[in-house]
């Protein structure tokens, strides 16, 4: 019998795979992009899927060395990084669905606004207690509930705060082993970035400022501007600058001043860019990497041991489809890492016995840690103003009030990518305390009122929540910081245009509170997981929060005076001129609501200033359990949370590798090089008994058979050996079927008809909704549109440049705290980045297109970095990092 190698296969299939790219490019990228612009029918869709599954049962009683609690804007990036090593196996358990059956409401752009997933299934649709201090009511709290989490639902917002906000965060966290500071931070965003910029004509209509060179250029998640921009938007930095303001690209470091957010949009197709079509949906199969959905994480497992230092050893983790649904466990046999968001995180640790005591005695859950988790919670709240506009301005309210309009622009953007239905709110702007109060003098007298307060204001802080004493000693020196950007350029509020008014012919401004001094908590109720723990932001808790708010509402008047603003912004409906003062504070609170901005439950802070985790992002007192997400911001920021969560994901794998990894040196980089590459590693068996004990009710009875996926079964078998040529010949029919395909592609149905069929629109209840309550009589709104204008779609084939063959080097110089990249260059065959050595790099939007990530046309496999010097002249193929550990 013949006996072929696997990695014989795998290189087989490898060159196979080049020569079709290549021979795919021909005559020209340009005309391959008129045939397929966007890979819409890239024949192997399916082939390149990811290990995907919602079948508990086949992930019950393994073992993987990484098990992620959460698929969200942390979680799948996390998956996606650590599983980017062949021989570390990764599991990601969200309690959401995949979002296939909502796949187009996802992808457009201006659905979160006009319609929304909040308040569908995948919404948590949290609810917070009654908030004494803004009306007297709950406010509804949405978080996302699926892969991509709340990124997936949320309003593609991407921007970041002033260098002081993150630099806080490494003051906050003095002489740690990790540091946090703006260059730190901003350099792991940029690392998950991909910018497109504007094109000169849209800068130079909007006033736009664009530097791609702050930008990330290489990363997974796309980031740029809508294909269409109300005409109205234009009069919107303009009127900043009649204030004295700039335009700015607020990717310097700098949130004062007025810009045309960036959002998670990826231009070439004008669809959202979440975490799912961003790390994942473009991997190569990754056997290593299972994700899970449908299953709810309700408790980190401990197995009663310590480490060296005394730490607890996490285990493994609980989860269950529902509260009456059987309950599963799996082993992590390296690190548990939580990835549950705000909420999400604290109450997983809480229900495992971490967390404050006393609210854990009050349950009976045996203290394992006594932290404060749940505190320190931040929130953004926000209401909004609105002012009529001339007659005959063209806002999203007319595409609401429209059938045949809307039926319109569904056609245009299903065929075109174009239109109304890609628009986001983009327009907004920082100012600082001094720029609300217009006055040097008032400014620094506030600060100065507030600095001899502070005793006072800590205390009645911390008998409303009744604050531990370390985390006393955090607010403390939070509060210190916060006190001095009171006479900074630190923004206090963000102002936002919005274009759809509460009634027909308005515009309005959306104001949120940056840097909230009132604090709030989120603590478990019940054992049960299934319950929503008490939400409590405690809005305008502190009162210096209102009055930021209502200093935040004279400025959005003086704003819409402003010229060439004032011309479409006419008179102000709500609240009315004629609110102010006391009045005006009231009508905030009553209307106020979430900007879904909350962050702090899970904080990273020194254990005696209210830490959960260390800025390691490791639990205290645990030996191998994380929290990697936005819960562990310590301070909150003048920007919206989600790039900060994609920068807080890199940093945390780059925290693990730099743990787990070292480089082992390559022998020989030449032909055995081949044959001595790893296998790619798949999920084993759970041993500790706290795991295979967890769960005494559940079957276990088909754990034990391999029902991972036909790809880690293929993984399996080709080590084995025995099934090669069987492979082998798979592989050649699989490779003959795709050339045949791709011949076909151009008369298939494209993958955004096949969506859109499914998703539709919907207009009822659950729209995303600005984060103000109704007042009666009134009904809500969703998020603002504007003028139907065509602009040409000029990146529908993706930009000359936009996409130029993505250098690597940026995510190398992220590496360098975790050592690697210096020594290894990544390329494709490294097993770093998001490519596997094993296949063919492949990007949805650009594999071939001639701007991918992957292989250049014409089989250069060295174009990122120059050949190796040595006696080889050739870059090793196989895997150059082990894990040091992993038995
Ligand atoms: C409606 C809305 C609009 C927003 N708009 C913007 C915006 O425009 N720009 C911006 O920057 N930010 C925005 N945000 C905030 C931003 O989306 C979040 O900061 C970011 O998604 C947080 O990332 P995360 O990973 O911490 O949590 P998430 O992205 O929320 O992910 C957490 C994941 O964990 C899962 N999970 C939770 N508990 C469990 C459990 N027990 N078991 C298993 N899975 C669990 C959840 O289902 C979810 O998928 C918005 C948020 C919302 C809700």
């Amino acid at each position: 019998m013949i006996t072929i190698k696997p990695t014989t296969i795998i290189t087989l299939l490898h060159l196979l795979l080049v020569s079709e790219v290549v021979s795919g490019s021909n005559p020209g990228a340009g005309v391959k992009e008129n045939i397929h612009p966007h890979n819409l029918n890239n024949p192997h869709r399916e082939l390149h899927k990811r290990e995907i599954v919602s079948d508990a049962s086949k992930v019950n009683g393994k073992s993987f060395d990484f098990v992620i609690a959460g698929g969200g804007v942390a979680g799948l990036a996390l998956a996606s990084r650590l599983s980017e090593w062949s021989n570390v196996t990764v599991l990601c358990i969200e309690a959401g669905g995949d979002g296939s059956d909502v796949q187009a409401k996802i992808d457009t752009p201006g659905y979160s606004y006009l319609n929304s997933l909040t308040g569908s299934a995948y919404d948590w649709a949290y609810n917070t207690v009654a908030q004494t201090d803004s009306g007297g009511a709950t406010k509804y709290w949405p978080r996302g509930k699926g892969l991509g989490g709340s990124g997936a639902i949320n309003g593609m917002f991407w921007g970041r705060p002033s260098e002081p906000e993150f630099d806080a965060w490494a003051t906050l966290n003095p002489n740690a082993a990790e540091t946090w500071n703006w260059e730190e931070v901003n350099k792991y965003i940029k690392k998950a970035e991909n910018y497109s910029p504007p094109s000169e004509d849209v800068k130079t209509k909007f006033g736009m400022t664009s530097d791609p060179s702050l930008h990330g250029q290489s990363g997974m998640i796309h980031v740029g501007h809508t294909n269409y921009i109300f005409d109205e938007v234009a009069k919107w930095i303009p009127a900043w600058i009649t204030l004295g303001f700039k335009s700015i690209d607020n990717a310097a470091g700098i949130s004062r001043g007025a810009w045309l957010s960036t959002s998670t949009i990826n231009v070439s197709n004008q669809t959202r860019s979440d975490s799912k079509a961003g790390y994942i949906d473009p991997l190569p199969p990754r056997s290593n990497l299972v994700i899970l959905t449908g299953q709810q994480v309700t408790q980190v497992l401990f197995n009663g041991t310590k480490d060296a230092n005394g730490n607890i050893v996490a285990s493994g983790l609980k989860f269950q489809a529902d509260k009456d649904a059987t309950s599963y466990s799996v082993q992590a046999n390296k690190e548990v890492i939580l990835a549950g968001g705000t909420v999400g995180s604290p109450q997983i640790l809480q229900l495992s016995g971490i967390g404050p005591k006393e609210t854990l005695e009050g349950l009976n859950i045996d203290t394992k840690l006594d932290l404060p988790v749940g505190f320190n919670l931040q929130d953004h709240v926000s209401y909004s103003m609105y002012w009529s506009t001339p007659q005959g301005t063209f806002t999203w309210n007319n595409l609401s009030a429209s059938a045949d309009l809307k039926a319109q622009a569904q056609e245009e953007y299903d065929t075109k990518k174009t239109g109304l239905w890609t628009y986001v709110n983009e327009a907004v702007g920082y100012p600082s305390m001094l720029d609300i109060i217009g006055s040097d003098d008032e400014a620094n007298s506030y600060a100065s009122n507030i600095a001899s307060q502070m005793t006072t204001t800590i205390s009645n802080v911390k008998s409303w929540l009744d604050l531990p004493d370390n985390v006393v000693t955090g607010l403390k020196a939070q509060y210190d910081i916060q006190q001095k950007w009171m006479t900074s350029d630190v923004g206090q509020l963000e102002i936002i245009l919005t274009m759809l008014g509460k009634g027909g012919n308005e515009m309005g401004i959306q104001v949120a509170l940056q840097h909230p001094w009132s604090r709030g908590k989120i603590l478990i109720t019940s054992t049960d997981a299934f319950t929503q723990p008490s939400i409590n932001p405690d809005y305008f808790g502190v009162g210096y929060d209102i009055d930021i708010m209502n200093y935040g509402s004279g400025f959005a008047r003086k704003l819409a005076a402003a010229s060439p603003l004032s011309d479409v912004m006419i008179t102000e409906v709500y609240p009315g001129p004629s609110v102010t003062g006391d009045a005006l504070g009231t009508y905030t609170k009553t209307n106020c609501g979430t900007e879904y901005h909350p962050m702090g439950t899970c904080s990273m802070l020194p254990k005696d200033s209210g830490g959960v985790v260390d800025t390691t992002l490791t639990v205290y007192g645990t030996s191998n359990l994380r929290v990697i997400d936005t819960s562990i911001a310590p301070l909150h920021i003048s920007a919206h949370t989600m790039a900060v969560t994609y920068g807080i994901a890199e940093k945390g794998s780059d925290i693990i590798k730099k743990k787990y990894w070292k480089q082992v040196p390559i022998q020989n980089t030449t032909s055995s090089a081949t044959s001595a590459a790893a296998t790619t590693a798949s999920a084993g068996q759970a041993t500790d008994t706290s795991v295979t004990n967890a769960n005494k009710d559940a079957s276990n009875s088909d754990s034990s058979s391999s029902s991972l996926s036909s790809g880690a079964k293929i993984g399996i078998g080709i080590g084995a050996g025995v099934g090669a040529a069987a492979a082998l010949a798979g592989l050649l029919f699989f490779f003959c079927l795709r050339r045949k395909k791709t011949g076909a592609a151009s008369n298939e149905k494209g993958w955004y008809d096949n969506r859109n069929a499914q998703g539709g629109w919907n207009d009822g209840a659950g729209a995303y909704k600005e984060g103000y309550a109704s007042p009666p009589n009134q009904s809500t709104q969703a998020y603002p549109m504007a003028a139907f204008d065509n602009h040409s779609n000029s990146n529908m084939g993706g930009p000359p440049g936009a996409f130029a063959a993505h250098s690597r080097t940026h995510s190398v110089d992220t590496m360098a705290t975790a050592d690697l990249a210096s020594r290894m260059p990544m390329r494709s065959g490294s097993n770093y980045g998001n490519l596997s050595g094993t296949s063919t790099p492949y990007r949805d939007d650009h594999s071939d297109d001639g701007h991918g990530h992957g292989l250049n046309h014409g089989g250069d496999l060295g174009h990122q970095y120059p050949t190796p010097q040595g006696a080889a002249g050739a870059w090793p193929r196989q895997q150059s990092y082990q894990p040091v550990n992993i038995s």
